[in-house]
């Protein structure tokens, strides 16, 4: 046995971040010393939140998670891992549908970097849970309540309360 540290980054756009992404969090804590919830800056399509408002929104989720931090980053994420040292890059699968994407960019990222990339399923209860549709559903006027931790859903009303007015 070694008593190595392993540090796990857990990348995605969380734009907003949702009871399935904490699921995730929850189940690679079980694996890994340490993780980095990475906020992707690069401008996404639809984007909602700010970067900022969203690793903001993580921070007070994870803030009694030790081991557990969040912060934003910009570029490739294999270089981003490289530079904070962590081995590993985690990601959750939903359904059959994520895998050949995820396969995809995990194969890449091997090939590029040599990183390994390990996926844990989320709960049966989100596995139809997405970012895209909690901000399409809600500013429809959908009720997201269930699939977002409380805080978010409050920042997820101001923000389209704002937006519609
Ligand atoms: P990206 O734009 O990089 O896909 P996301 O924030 O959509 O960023 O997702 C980040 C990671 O979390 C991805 O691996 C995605 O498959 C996973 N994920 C998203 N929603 C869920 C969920 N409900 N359950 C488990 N994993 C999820």
């Amino acid at each position: 046995m070694t008593d190595k540290i392993v540090r796990v980054i857990f990348p995605g756009s969380f734009d907003p971040i949702t009871n399935g992404h904490l699921d995730v969090v929850h189940r690679g804590m079980r694996l890994f010393d340490e993780m980095i919830i990475a906020v992707g800056r690069s401008p996404v399509k639809n984007q909602l939140f700010t970067p900022e408002e969203r690793v903001q929104m993580i921070a007070e989720l994870i803030a009694d998670m030790p081991g557990v931090s969040v912060e934003s980053f910009d570029g490739l994420t294999v270089k981003y891992a490289a530079r904070k040292k962590a081995q590993v890059i985690l990601r959750g699968l939903r359904s059959l549908t994520d895998v050949q994407y995820e396969f995809q960019l995990a194969m890449t990222n091997r090939a590029v970097a040599g990183i390994e990339t390990v996926f844990v399923m989320t709960s049966e209860q989100y596995g139809f849970t997405s970012s895209t549709l909690i901000r399409q559903v809600a500013s429809l006027g959908g009720d997201v309540s269930r699939l977002i931790p409380k805080s978010v859903y409050s920042r997820l009303q101001q923000k389209l309360g704002k937006l519609t007015d």
